[in-house]
């Protein structure tokens, strides 16, 4: 046997050498030591251009403590994490936030400071009825209710802490390593379903059919996804081409419902604003996955961005930058159905 162990088998902890021949799930336990790519068994081995600093089959206390220090996924937990965090805040002043939900009112609760630009919103900040923290008002006094927009806000919530938690643990054993990913694969299809949740909601609540239409195509969609992606198989690196086409496919879908909204408000400035935010979107996660399939910068030259600056780390920060616009285009819808005649008028 290859493996050399350098200390007797205590209860839990073996101290070998490397990680291979592991591959059949066995449960045993790794001193705490970082190991090069050809040291791995074979499900831990996803991208060959990093050459060092992994984790293999540390303790659970061991493998959640290394969020804490240095090694090839230190910052894809973090930036999924910091991008949680941030959601986390916005979620909260949104719940918070009475009077305006669009972009004036998040950044006035975000700075904690609260403005009334109506006298009916002045009305309903004094009423102390618990609907004014689940619905808004538009410039009528009809209530637009906010859930949408908190559906987007757990959708990216859960997404982002799903990714953090499985760069976290995947290492910990094949059985976690399996699970977490097909977590990670079905946060970001329950992510982008409810991206599409507010936008439509909004912009297409004077045309109920479509509404309805949009919304139960986007969740069958999504379900289809989670469904596939839960297969074992295809949580296999080789299939990191087809997840990446099936996630973009997805995302792609908003192009109709998008042209729709052109149709429907054809020189409305937030619908041209917030389809220019809905762009800035698209090339975000677009030219993430590009880095996803890639593998650039670390393909040009292996071993050099084993702790910074690898593929994956760029894809996270791309995905939260998606995530950002996206939050700043639904604001603009929202503002624009506050302030739009009602229904028929
Ligand atoms: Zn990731």
């Amino acid at each position: 046997m290859r493996r050399r162990r350098t200390a007797r088998k205590s209860s839990t902890m073996v101290t070998v050498i490397d990680c291979k021949g592991l591959d059949s799930g066995e449960e045993t336990r790794i001193v705490r030591r970082l190991m090069k790519f050809e040291d791995l068994p074979e499900y831990l081995k996803d991208n060959e251009f990093i050459h060092n600093h992994y984790r293999c089959q540390w303790s659970l206390k061991h493998t959640i403590l290394s969020a804490f220090s240095w090694h090839n996924e230190t910052l894809n937990i973090w930036t999924h994490l910091i991008g949680f965090l941030i959601f986390v805040w916005m979620t909260v002043v949104s719940l918070l936030e009475t009077t305006e939900l669009g972009l004036a009112g998040l950044f006035n609760g975000m700075s904690g400071a609260r403005i009334c630009v109506s006298s009916n919103q002045t009305v309903f900040q004094h009423d102390s009825n618990v609907t004014q923290h689940i619905s808004l008002l538009n410039t009528k006094g009809e209530a637009v209710p906010k859930w949408p927009w908190l559906v987007f806000l757990a959708g990216a919530m859960g997404c982002l802490i799903c990714s953090s938690v499985s760069h976290l643990l995947a290492c910990h054993s094949k059985r976690f390593n399996l699970f977490f990913w097909r977590l990670d694969y079905a946060g970001i299809s329950l992510m982008i379903v409810a991206s599409f949740f507010a936008p439509i909601y909004y912009a297409f609540s004077c045309h109920p059919f479509f509404r309805f239409l949009y919304l139960s195509s986007i969740s069958f969609l999504g379900l289809l996804a989670i469904i596939t992606l839960l297969s074992p198989a295809l949580s296999a690196p080789r299939f990191r081409h087809f997840r990446a086409n099936l996630f973009l496919a997805m995302g792609s879908s908003a192009v109709i419902p998008a042209l729709h909204v052109l149709f429907l408000y054809w020189g409305h400035p937030n619908v041209f604003i917030a389809l220019g935010y809905e762009v800035a979107t698209g090339i975000s996660y677009a030219l993430g996955a590009v880095f996803y399939v890639s593998r650039v910068p670390e393909r040009w030259k292996p071993g050099a961005f084993d702790i910074a600056g690898h593929s994956h780390q760029i894809f996270h920060v791309f995905v939260v930058f998606g995530a950002l616009a996206h939050c700043v285009a639904t604001l603009l819808i929202i503002d624009f159905r506050r302030t739009s005649p009602s229904c028929g008028v």
